[in-house]
């Protein structure tokens, strides 16, 4: 959706077929006066009727206004190593990522539904100074980019910089601290419930280690435990998931029919 002051559209040659990002959005951007506002409340382009019908229909059936962040939302998190991406021991460049094949089914199965896909994971790579922040945003953006040049996408995602265990010489000292967000700790999660007001009793946590189903205990989520990455052999927390499935996409069909997860 965009909204255009009258101003940007101003003195704009009328005399031939103009191209919108390149003769109207560019220069605005230029000036430093294109804003941009990031949200996962319904927002639908209706430019055909077929697309105008589906509003219509969403409009009717209540679902953007449930979707209104004045509602509370429902998630499912997501760990990322092991879940999302092979499971490659500790990931410090971008070109070590590699998205599993089923994760772009199951995030579109997400994306059209009403939960938010929401990434939770520990990286504990920048304390350790294996890669610095900017690194891992760089892993990010490009877990970002391969998503949606397959037209999915994260509603969020959440990381732990931090480690507790310091005292060795190569470390970085600043993240090499006790933190309230390091899994099995829920603070990445209460970060995201701020955010978007999260109903954890209606909302899932999947992964494919004991520590994913530790956070979800400690958060009061549903959980689901992976056959993928770890398979849950850490062996760090004895808990047991509300569920086990194969890969995520098989944990989203789970939680979409609500199937074995009561
Ligand atoms: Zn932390």
């Amino acid at each position: 959706m965009l909204v255009l002051d009258r101003k940007a559209v101003a003195g704009l040659p009328t005399d031939r077929l103009l191209d919108l990002e390149e003769d109207v959005l560019l220069p605005v951007l230029r000036a430093g006066q294109l804003h941009g506002y990031r949200t996962t409340e319904y927002v639908k382009d209706m430019g055909t009727p077929s697309r105008l019908a589906q509003v219509e229909r969403d409009v009717l059936s209540g679902v953007v206004e449930r979707r209104n962040l004045s509602q509370a939302q429902k998630a499912v998190f997501l760990d990322r190593d092991g879940t999302i991406n092979d499971h490659v021991g500790l990931l410090v460049r971008p070109e070590e990522l590699r998205i599993r094949a089923e994760v772009y089914g199951a995030l579109n199965m997400l994306n059209r539904s009403e939960y938010l896909a929401i990434v939770v994971s520990n990286q504990s790579v920048v304390a350790r100074n294996l890669c610095s922040l900017d690194d891992l945003d760089d892993i990010h953006r490009r877990l970002e980019t391969m998503l949606g040049e397959q037209h999915v996408y994260l509603d969020d995602l959440y990381f732990c910089p931090h480690h507790e265990h310091a005292g060795f010489p190569e470390e970085n000292k600043a993240y090499k601290v006790v933190c309230s967000c390091r899994k099995p700790k829920t603070g990445l999660i209460d970060q995201a419930v701020h955010r978007y007001g999260i109903d954890l009793a209606d909302s899932y946590l999947v992964g494919d280690t004991t520590v994913d189903v530790q956070t979800g205990k400690n958060a009061g989520l549903r959980t689901i435990l992976l056959a993928t990455g770890e398979g849950g052999r850490d062996g760090k927390y004895s808990v047991q998931p509300d569920a086990t499935a194969d890969t995520l996409l098989d944990a989203v069909e789970q939680v979409l029919t609500t199937r074995g997860t009561g």
